[in-house]
């Protein structure tokens, strides 16, 4: 993984040695020395992480996070502030200022790698997530709803099999989150496969004493509702050995014993906050994606979305020999329903209708509305046969039932329908929608609500 790390500090040596770590990593180096420079190099050099010296002459670390983070355009950008380890309080004003993460000085390989890797792996996920999620303003919306004010409770489970210890690091948590203790990992993985297995953040205390916590950690990222899921670990300084291989499974962050309270509840509350981002921008690159392919009125999915699932479904039943029935179909003069009802009733005729289609099929046939009452049912693993008698059982359901339901009125509606199927390896999408049309043209021409076969 390579990524541009911006290097600000007012002490050249300090910068040298950061710079030549990194670059032996090969990670693209740029470097400020102070603030008013770093501001500007965010600006023109669009860092990936942000390596920030807090104490500086004229605008400080501090300042210069809060700057980066009060700006729409950079706030995304992963600070890690880099204090003295005689100056604890600097670690929360960082943290308050925005920060991501803080290292102390001198800073230790491990560390800079473990967290530089770890936040710059979550910048790609977001920068990925931001663009699939469409444009910028829906972006600073939910960053705005997810930064700051919301309340930041996380659920937080916690592996400690030391019970004077376990009791420490859930008072510590408990003041600002929810917490459930385990004293051993099987009751965790019960607890993980509850029916809502809803958390934010794992936090497992490795002891050898206890149980096989690096076990643990990689049935973690095994299980679907833990896969991706922060795990961070407390862990012994001696115990680098472990702390690397832990690392390696893929757990996000550590701390080392003594647990020290302050850097308990910053870490597992940054934890917290930037899974609750990722999971929002997540749920807007699927939502997004399901208005791209969805018909608004109907919740069907749209024509867009029939004709690229419609060539994947042709491939895969092409070379798997498997059947592929489709069926177009249209209301038969559904004008007369508008002219006499009105608009808005006409509209919930197309909602019932597709509502009645939905009961009708099974979940791996793909539902269309294609055009103002024009739909198409695409059917895997279904040949001719079976595709006309699930067209003439729609068919049915919707000439004998009225559709009172969507306005109190008697209103009769009948459909006609065409039904084509795969031909062989050289058929095609176009081809197949085609003869389907034909046989829906050919339903119409004799009379209306009936079901008619593509020609052989
Ligand atoms: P045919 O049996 O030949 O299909 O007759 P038809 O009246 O259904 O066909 P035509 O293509 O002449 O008219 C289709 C009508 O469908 C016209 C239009 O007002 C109506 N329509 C199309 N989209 C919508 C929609 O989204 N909502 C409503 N309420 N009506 C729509
Ligand atoms: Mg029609
Ligand atoms: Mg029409």
């Amino acid at each position: 993984m390579t990524a541009r790390v911006l290097v600000v500090d007012d002490i050249v040596a300090n910068v040298r040695l950061l710079e030549a770590k990194l670059s032996a990593e090969y990670f693209d180096v740029v470097t400020a020395m102070n603030g008013l420079d770093a501001l500007e190099a965010v600006q023109r050099t669009k860092p990936d992480i942000i390596l920030l010296d807090v104490m500086m002459p004229g605008i400080d670390g501090i300042e210069v996070c809060k700057r980066i983070k009060a700006n729409p355009a950079t706030q995304h950008i992963p600070i890690v502030m880099v204090t003295a380890l005689d100056q604890p309080e600097d670690r929360i004003r960082g943290l308050e200022a925005g920060a991501d993460d803080f290292l102390t000085k001198p800073v230790n390989d491990i560390s800079l790698f473990c967290r530089i890797k770890s936040l710059v792996r979550l910048k790609m996920l977001t920068d990925e997530l931001r663009l699939r999620s469409g444009s910028d303003a829906s972006i600073g919306l939910i960053v705005r709803a997810s930064d700051g004010s919301g309340d930041g409770t996380g659920r937080v489970l916690v592996l400690d099999g030391r019970p004077s210890s376990s009791d420490r690091i859930k008072q510590i948590i408990a003041t600002r989150h929810q917490v459930e203790v385990f004293a051993n990992p099987q009751d965790l993985i019960t607890r993980l496969n509850a029916s809502d297995p809803s958390f934010d953040l794992v936090v497992v205390s490795i002891d050898e004493e206890y149980y096989d916590a690096l076990r643990l950690c990689s049935q973690l990222r095994s299980i679907e509702s833990s896969r991706q899921v922060p795990i961070l670990i407390v862990i012994d300084p001696d115990d680098q050995a472990r702390l690397l291989k832990a690392l390696d499974l893929g757990v996000n962050d550590y701390l080392m014993r003594p647990v020290d309270r302050q850097e308990l509840l910053a870490r597992v509350s940054t934890q917290v906050r930037r899974w609750r981002y990722t999971e929002q921008l997540r749920s807007s690159v699927r939502a997004t994606i399901e208005l791209a392919v969805t018909d608004s009125l109907t919740g069907l999915y749209n024509r867009r979305y029939l004709e690229s699932h419609l060539n994947h479904l042709v491939d895969v039943s092409a070379s798997h020999g498997k059947a592929l029935s489709v069926i177009a179909f249209d209301i038969d003069f559904f004008k007369i329903v508008n002219d006499t009802f009105g608009h808005d009733v006409g509209d919930r005729v197309l909602q019932e209708l597709a509502t009645r289609i939905k009961q009708l099929t099974r979940n791996i046939d793909i539902s269309c509305r294609v055009g103002g009452e024009e739909f198409v049912l695409a059917m895997p693993n279904t040949d001719i046969a079976a595709a006309e008698r699930i067209a003439e059982r729609l068919r049915r359901s919707i000439a004998t039932k009225p559709f009172e339901e969507v306005s109190g009125k008697n209103i009769n509606v009948t459909i006609s329908a065409g039904v084509a199927t795969l031909s062989g390896p050289e058929d095609k999408v176009e081809l197949l929608l085609k003869r389907a049309d034909l046989a829906l043209y050919q339903a119409k021409r004799e009379g209306r609500n009936r079901v008619i076969q593509q020609a052989a």
